[in-house]
């Protein structure tokens, strides 16, 4: 498989962007070789600048539920770019794609669109501040919100965990308002709201996080979440900019049916162009200018051509029996994988939820933290990466990231790909 063509534009790039991407995930730093430049895809495969043909299961990191080039968003957006792109006014587009979602969401009264996840959490973060008139943010170590000033934050060390940031640029004074907790951990939660829960704005988690592995919650948990806000007036803060539309059309707060306070979503929502939005209840969204006193605003927000690219996609996911069969044929791709593994003993799972994967290696328990995942273990995730690459399956280049299962991977190719897996194990593990 020759590579040459990417490796020449990486080579050019690296004279245009630092490390040569305008994201740094791609950069392939975690594993071997250049990244690829991709020209084209088209249901779930994609090809690279060399002509070579991959199985897809980065799916733009998750936006692309129906995989690439889908007709009816492609024609959508077609239709709709013969009026022009932008006005800076508001377009019967807007109405369209908030009313879908609003309908199909008993979650949220109102919405308002952004331009990426990372904007949607930090208008949603000023949103809570506003909102209760406190300063102090909860997060949890594992979980990712985007590249927000205040979400740039690792746990401390000691016992009070204010946050040191994790970032370059981001000012102490700024870290100290977040608190870092680890996942799935009661009484932590606890104790911090016994310390600080009159400061406290609001406690945000990704319900199912999915940035740092997957690190699956136990349902317990996010209902304990739930209370303990409710007693001590915090908001419960939902970021499902992966999991909206993913694991069921209203997200995470639609599979455990807990009601949140404040929702973010990206990703899905734009059909792959550049969409996010958060949402809340009439009473939250009511502080949100033009009505209320807390500012947010987006030259491109509700941008016409990707309002028509999330309809077409956001429909198309209001079929009967989409969220079923996305989980279905993820399981038979995940449990072929595992029972091959299984019976030769290799110590490697595919863990999962709706059509979310994550590769897991060696003997553990349920990894529900993000200082449960052994950095060891990179070491084979990199050597699978590189194998599957070479036989034509494309995951994202990190072992800390999940894959995804689009609605255009037919039962076929899913054999095919774990086909693949499964002699790439063997390559691994075979004696
Ligand atoms: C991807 C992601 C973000 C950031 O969204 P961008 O569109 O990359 O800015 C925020 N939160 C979660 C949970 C995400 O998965």
């Amino acid at each position: 498989m020759s590579r040459n063509k990417s490796e020449q534009l990486f080579e050019n790039a690296k004279e245009l962007f630092p490390g040569g991407v305008n994201s740094p995930v791609r950069a392939f730093k975690s594993v071997d070789g250049a990244p690829l430049f991709i020209k084209k895809g088209d249901g779930c495969r994609i090809w690279d600048e060399d002509d070579n043909e991959f199985i897809d299961f980065c799916c733009s990191w998750g936006p692309l539920i129906l995989g690439h080039n889908n007709s009816a968003v492609r024609t959508k957006i077609e239709e709709v770019l013969q009026n022009g792109t932008s006005f800076g006014a508001p377009t019967v587009l807007e109405n369209e794609l908030g009313k879908l979602i609003i309908d199909n969401n008993p979650f949220i009264d109102k919405i308002r669109f952004v331009s990426s996840g990372t904007e949607a959490v930090m208008s949603g973060i000023r949103l809570a501040r506003g909102y209760t008139g406190r300063d102090k943010v909860v997060k949890f170590e594992g979980c990712y919100h985007g590249h927000v000033d205040s979400m740039l934050v690792k746990a401390g060390s000691g016992l009070v965990t204010f946050g040191t940031s994790s970032s370059a640029g981001v000012p102490e004074s700024f870290s100290q308002e977040t608190i870092v907790l680890p996942l799935n951990d009661e009484e932590a939660v606890k104790n911090c709201i016994a310390e600080h829960g009159k400061d406290i704005a609001c406690i945000i988690i990704e319900p199912i996080p999915a940035n740092n592995g997957l690190l699956l919650q136990e349902k317990s948990f996010l209902k304990f979440l739930r209370s303990i806000c409710t007693a001590h007036d915090i908001l419960l803060f939902f970021d499902e900019v992966i999991s909206g539309f993913r694991v069921a059309f209203a997200g995470a707060a639609e599979y455990y049916g807990i009601q949140p306070d404040i929702m973010t979503y990206g990703k899905i929502i734009g059909g792959g162009l550049p969409v996010g939005a958060y949402a809340a209840s009439n009473k939250i969204m009511g502080h949100v200018s033009p009505l209320g006193d807390v500012y947010q605003a987006g030259t491109l927000s509700g941008n016409p051509v990707a309002m028509a690219a999330g309809i077409a996609q956001i429909k198309a996911c209001l079929a009967d029996g989409f969220y079923e069969d996305q989980e279905e044929r993820t399981k038979y791709f995940t449990g072929t994988i595992n029972d091959y593994a299984k019976s030769n003993d290799y110590p490697f799972e595919l863990v999962s939820i709706g059509s979310i994967f994550w590769l897991t290696f060696g003997e553990h328990d349920a990894i529900r933290k993000a200082d449960q995942i052994d950095p060891a273990t990179m070491v084979d995730f990199k050597t699978i990466h590189s194998l599957l690459l070479d036989n034509g399956v494309y995951i994202g280049p990190s072992g800390y990231e999940v894959g995804f299962v689009s609605k255009a991977h037919t039962m076929d190719d899913l054999k095919q790909a774990a086909s693949i897996f499964c002699a790439v194990l063997d390559q691994v593990y075979k004696p």
